[in-house]
């Protein structure tokens, strides 16, 4: 049962959000007729009190942050053409196509040499050459080089090809991956889960049931996970709830997710922008923010909704911390994935940076572990200074 949340009901202008303001005092979960009310809303403002008032509920005007590191090892991927949304994969011989060997990972990973970063992001292509060895002897490797690093690696679309290529169950490569370094799972792959929207943006991809079945499998070996969902592309509001709906429920089975994130579909350098007819940034701040806020007040049993600043930046994030989110993206150090499709914030912030944005919203910052265990309260005075030098080398 989410808890009652105190909240003025005058606040709302628009009559159709008053019995769901009415739910939220009262303790009461959201239906999918609620998710697809608080979407339609003309009146933003209403619906993002109700989920800042959750939001304050569960963590007052605290926002926390990784200091973490994104990790690419190839971009070869035999989905190419047909996740028609990605500007990042290319074809083995294709120009521009890279894997990186063991040396190249573990260079890659000596930024963390000297700086906060404790947490490795690894993510990449279904590469035919990366198999269940490529993976157990990097995250071994890193692991030795970096003991105190955790690694969230792999979505569930790279751990259902990893499983198909070398024909193992999931299950089994999952226990490989964990016995060899893996902490946790990232939540992307996930797109918009109904089936009508993959035929047109990812046929081949790993279907919505599936990767609610890999997470389902991590979360009953206790491997946490992330989710996403990836919006402003072709979905509709019933795809998004639906989608929301799937993963309430998988809450709901085993507590597994740490995070909810939202992410924006970006045009730029895809197949599907040019169909669309779309260029530069496709969703609207109204529609992020409303992303955002829906999350916080349809998941009730979710305690972290994130922004991406990387995707919606950083000026959006800044106020989506008045729209239910308790939690930004990190470090980063250096993006690849988004920065492929026209983003055009950067590639990786300082933990100066991460302060002021956080600080500039009236919020509290505190650096979290991967768990969302707080590490470090920063007092007013308090610029992480010791620290701030290494990131801001990192991000060169
Ligand atoms: S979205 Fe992922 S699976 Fe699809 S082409 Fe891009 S890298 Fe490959």
């Amino acid at each position: 049962m989410p808890r009652a949340v105190p909240f003025d009901l005058d606040r709302l202008r628009d009559e159709a959000l008053r019995p769901i303001g009415e739910k939220l005092i009262a303790g009461e979960r959201l239906s999918f007729a609620d998710g697809v009310t608080l979407f339609t809303s003309p009146d933003l403002l209403g619906v993002g009190a109700m989920a800042d008032a959750a939001n304050r509920a569960k963590h007052g005007d605290r926002v926390t942050f990784a200091s973490n590191q994104h990790i690419n090892p190839t971009n070869i991927c035999v989905l190419r053409k047909t996740c028609v949304f990605c500007g990042y994969a290319r074809l083995p011989k294709e120009e521009g196509a890279y894997r990186y060997t063991l040396d190249q990972v573990l260079a890659e990973s000596d930024r963390a040499d000297g700086t906060i970063t404790r947490e490795f992001h690894i993510v990449g292509g279904l590469d035919m050459q990366t198999g269940l060895a490529y993976y157990t002897e990097m995250f071994r490797a890193l692991k030795t080089r970096h003991p105190q690093v955790h690694i969230k690696a792999l979505t569930a679309v790279e751990i259902a090809h990893i499983a198909r290529i070398e024909k193992m169950s999931r299950e089994d490569v999952l226990i490989a991956l964990r016995e060899a370094g893996l902490d946790t799972l990232p939540g992307g792959g996930a797109e918009t889960f109904s089936a009508a929207v993959r035929e047109q943006i990812a046929d081949k991809k790993l279907g919505g049931t599936d990767y609610i079945d890999v997470h389902r499998t991590a979360h009953k070996l206790g491997i946490r996970s992330n989710c996403t969902m990836l919006y402003g592309h072709v979905e509709t509001i019933e795809d998004r709830m639906q989608h929301l709906t799937m993963l309430r429920d998988l809450q709901d089975e085993t507590g597994g997710f740490l995070a909810y994130i939202p992410l924006a579909y970006h045009p730029d350098d895809n197949e599907l922008g040019k169909t669309l007819g779309r260029t530069g940034t496709s969703t609207t701040g109204f529609d992020d923010l409303r992303n955002l806020a829906v999350g916080r007040l349809f998941l009730d049993n979710f305690d972290h909704i994130k922004s991406h600043w990387i995707m919606v930046t950083s000026a959006l994030t800044q106020i989506a911390l008045h729209f239910g989110v308790n939690d930004i993206e990190g470090t980063v150090v250096r993006e690849k994935i988004y920065h492929a499709v026209g983003a055009h914030t950067p590639q990786g912030m300082t933990l100066a940076q991460l302060l002021q944005l956080i600080r500039g919203a009236g919020k509290q910052p505190a650096e979290r572990d991967s768990f969302y265990q707080v590490i470090r309260e920063f007092t007013d005075a308090d610029n992480g200074e010791e620290a701030a030098d290494t990131t801001q080398a990192a991000v060169a």
